[in-house]
């Protein structure tokens, strides 16, 4: 029974079967662990912060790259009971500083890379904020300063913990704070419990068909959801994961080709990116079976260009920060259609479609998502308002998405409440122009959003890069949406732009985008 044991666990059970089996493999430091090399580091780093005097409960931020420092920091975490917090390492100042406040976290552990900017950051924060007692650096360019505690002077500082003693945690202790990705507002820390996490990883685990003979590639950030359950993922299945810190498709290419990766998650942006790269049949990619594509919608026509073009036979996942994330996963199914859904509901998770008021929907109808998991958090870390609005009285928590089921219990997600968009009244769901749009071959990326409008309210605006070398006027979306669409939901502004903006987590920052059309195209009052 996975869901009673810890994180710490899966650690110490696959470093008894396969010592010397290579745990992780960091690409752009070209650093290797082998799983006893990985327990070894893990019960030192946690003995270290013990006597350096955290304790059970104590939050510990990690604030770093796809890097081996950040999985011992988590499974440290998990034997000593301390909570981790990750940070992204793109934040800026005032990000960083914003969940070093919030959180109450006594240590934080960052990344000396080039310079000592981002510790500085973290120096700075510090005189504000009593609670934090201890910065701990990672520096592999070497950069040290006698006044800094690194990484490895903690690890020095536990040399002797004893392997024997037992683990300080239980299934039901808390293991992490996430904050969600910010999409839709400020970032929100889910509370998640080890038991939580274990359930998520391990239906995946099974929808993907895992063994301890994969290869996985981690190169979505760490620091998110997604990310994190993928260190837990292959720790579990007692696998070598690859974790890269900077995606680049010509670099996975490569390391997919080297280390022959066997299973290749990601987020719909670098799936494009791969797909239209020029060089991609240079490279042996034929070691490829599965992965999850996930966190965001990905359009049905990358997902069969994914099937078709990099031989990888994707399985698709829909959740989010607070259900660890996963609450559905298609397998390995032959039929198309399947592949313009999420899925099916894990084994073990209730969904319903509500509409406005509350009322429970028939299948095949579009409404809000409401879900019951093993994996759901405990509540938003110091937030009590926003958890009292998330998870209702009987226990539902609400997605904020719109879906729809059908009867075999496959899911559709149709997108956002927060992005519909109300265009004098008639609903546009920006994900259904998007797919659209995905069509045209000259299309890279394309994304919907609402602006202002002073006499419907809302008008819609579609914004699209184009694939390197390929051109496109806007009337050509324009009569193509025509085609195929009702008047309405015909964009009717069509920008084409070099790049979209897009969030740490690397999906569309929707928010940022409609902030720019909005400045870009002002409300104005057209006569009729
Ligand atoms: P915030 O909650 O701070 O606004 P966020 O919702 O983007 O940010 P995450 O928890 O990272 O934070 O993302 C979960 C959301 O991502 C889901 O609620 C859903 O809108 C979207 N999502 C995740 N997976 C998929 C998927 N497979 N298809 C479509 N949308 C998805
Ligand atoms: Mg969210």
């Amino acid at each position: 029974d996975i869901m009673g044991s810890t994180l710490f666990n899966l650690l110490a059970e696959a470093q008894e079967k396969y010592p010397d089996k290579a745990a992780i493999a960091q690409v752009e430091r070209k650093v290797r662990l082998t799983y006893r090399e990985l327990y070894e580091r893990v019960i030192r780093f946690a003995e270290g912060c013990t006597k350096l005097g955290l304790q059970k409960g104590d939050k510990i931020i990690a604030c770093l790259p796809n890097w081996p420092e950040y999985v011992i920091t988590l499974y440290a975490a998990a034997r000593a009971g301390f909570v981790l917090v990750p940070v992204n390492p793109r934040f800026k100042r005032n990000e960083i500083e914003f969940i070093l406040r919030s959180s109450g976290a006594r240590a934080a552990i960052t990344a000396v890379e080039t310079d000592f900017a981002r510790y500085q950051v973290f120096q700075d924060c510090q005189k504000g904020i009593p609670s934090l007692e201890h910065i701990i650096c990672v520096s592999p360019m070497g950069l040290v300063d006698h006044n800094l505690l690194s990484f490895e002077d903690v690890i020095v500082l536990g040399m002797h913990a004893d392997p024997e003693e037992a683990c300080n945690t239980s299934s039901s202790d808390v293991a992490a704070i996430v904050y969600t990705s910010g999409t839709t507002g400020i970032p929100k820390g889910a509370i998640l419990s080890h038991k939580s996490l274990l359930f998520s990883s391990s239906a995946m685990n099974v929808a993907l068909e895992n063994s301890e003979r994969d290869v996985v590639l981690v190169v979505v950030p760490v620091c998110h959801i997604f990310g994190l359950s993928l260190c837990i993922m292959s720790v579990a299945t007692k696998s070598t994961f690859v974790l890269m810190e900077r995606f680049s498709p010509e670099t996975v290419f490569e390391v997919v080709e080297r280390e022959k990766v066997t299973v290749h998650h990601g987020v719909s942006t670098m799936f494009v990116l791969e797909l239209n790269h020029p060089n991609r049949s240079k490279y042996d990619l034929s070691s490829l079976r599965t992965g999850i594509v996930a966190a965001t919608p990905c359009p049905y026509e990358i997902v069969e260009r994914i099937r078709s073009e990099l031989g990888l036979n994707p399985i698709l996942s829909y959740g989010m920060t607070e259900t660890s994330p996963s609450l559905t996963a298609s397998h390995f199914e032959n039929e198309a259609w399947v592949y313009t859904t999420v899925g099916r509901v894990l084994s073990g998770v209730s969904l319903r479609v509500v509409d406005e008021w509350g009322n429970m929907l028939p299948n095949g109808e579009v409404g809000e998502l409401l879900c019951k998991t093993p994996g759901l958090m405990m509540g938003y870390y110091e937030n009590e308002e926003a958890t009292r609005r998330a998870i209702d009285q009987n226990g539902w928590f609400h997605t904020g998405d719109l879906a729809r089921l059908n009867d075999d219990g496959y899911v559709t997600i149709v997108g956002r409440i927060k992005e519909m968009i109300s265009r004098g009244g008639l609903k546009i769901y920006p994900k259904e122009v998007e797919e659209l749009i995905y069509q045209h071959p000259a299309v890279q990326e394309a994304a919907v959003v609402g602006i202002p409008d002073p006499v419907l309210g809302e008008r819609s605006c579609a914004c699209i890069t184009l694939k390197a070398g390929r051109s496109l006027t806007p009337n050509e979306i324009r009569l193509l949406c025509q085609e195929h669409l009702a008047d309405y939901k015909v964009p009717d502004v069509i920008e084409i732009m070099d790049v979209l903006p897009l969030s740490g987590s690397g999906k569309i920052y929707k928010m940022e985008l409609a902030k720019i059309m909005r400045e870009k195209y002002p409300p104005v009052y057209h006569a009729k």
